[in-house]
């Protein structure tokens, strides 16, 4: 069985230092269900990332930076070299998320890239994909999304898949309140385990967590954790609350 994944991501929200927290108080006070437990992250701003973990003394939960570069080290002013997270202790990073392809222009290629780089250095990624509104209306979903992790698939036959989450985001729920019906939602992640029988292996497509990812909130979380194929969940307003704790149990 898959083990449920929960992620939160902060992106560039203005959360202070007290409000992370207040928050990580209402983590640390809550009854979290252990399944879930180890498999919790926190993507924070990089100048957070070594700090709330020190606050926090939580080990349950782990830090994600919110993207990392190609390279190692050089001059590349203003980016962050996944052996540098590594070495900082920072677990996971997220890559491909919609904001980065859409606003700063990252091709797919590119994000296999960062996705390799990074698995070589040791971090895990969450790798996320997903479709603009006009894509799913023209029914071009699967089209899209496989378009999006065929560099991967490409480039990492032969990686760890244990240390890959994809989290499917449908660009039109991000930030919205619009959430996909469950129903979408796992015919998507069915499709997604579907190509990675093709494209990786069978046994990579039923190991590998797919997590939901798009106005996700308290209420609208248990139905679509019982969606078959739906294995965790990458929450963004929400995470910023206290109802992060019910989505965390929506297992339970
Ligand atoms: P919302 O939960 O705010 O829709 O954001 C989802 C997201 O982008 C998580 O990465």
């Amino acid at each position: 069985p898959r083990q449920f994944f929960v992620g939160g991501n902060f992106k560039m929200n203005p959360a202070s230092r007290e409000a992370k927290r207040t928050l990580i108080k209402t983590l640390n006070d809550a009854a979290l269900d252990p399944s879930v437990g180890a498999q919790i992250t926190f993507r924070f701003l990089t100048v957070y990332l070594t700090y709330v973990p020190a606050v926090w003394g939580m080990k349950d939960v782990k830090v994600a930076a919110q993207n990392c570069y190609v390279k190692l080290s050089g001059a590349f002013t203003g980016e962050i070299s996944p052996s540098q997270l590594a070495d900082a202790g920072i677990p996971y990073v997220v890559l491909g998320h919609s904001e980065r392809r859409t606003l700063f222009h990252e091709s797919s290629e590119l994000v296999a890239q960062k996705t390799r780089v990074a698995l070589d250095n040791g971090l895990s990624v969450i790798l996320c994909v997903g479709e603009t509104l006009s894509e799913r209306e023209a029914e071009k979903t699967k089209e899209v999304v496989e378009k999006q992790l065929e560099p991967v698939t490409q480039q990492l036959k032969e990686a760890d898949w244990q240390k890959i989450v994809i989290a499917y985001e449908p660009v039109w729920a991000i930030g919205t309140g619009k959430v996909a019906s469950s129903a979408q939602a796992q015919q998507a992640h069915a499709d997604i385990r579907a190509f990675l029988v093709k494209a990786v292996s069978p046994a990579v497509a039923e190991s590998t967590r797919i997590i939901y990812g798009g106005s996700v909130t308290a209420s609208n979380c248990k139905e679509l954790a019982t969606q078959k194929d739906l294995d965790g969940f990458l929450v963004g307003g929400a995470s910023l609350k206290p109802e992060f704790v019910d989505i965390i149990n929506a297992t339970k």
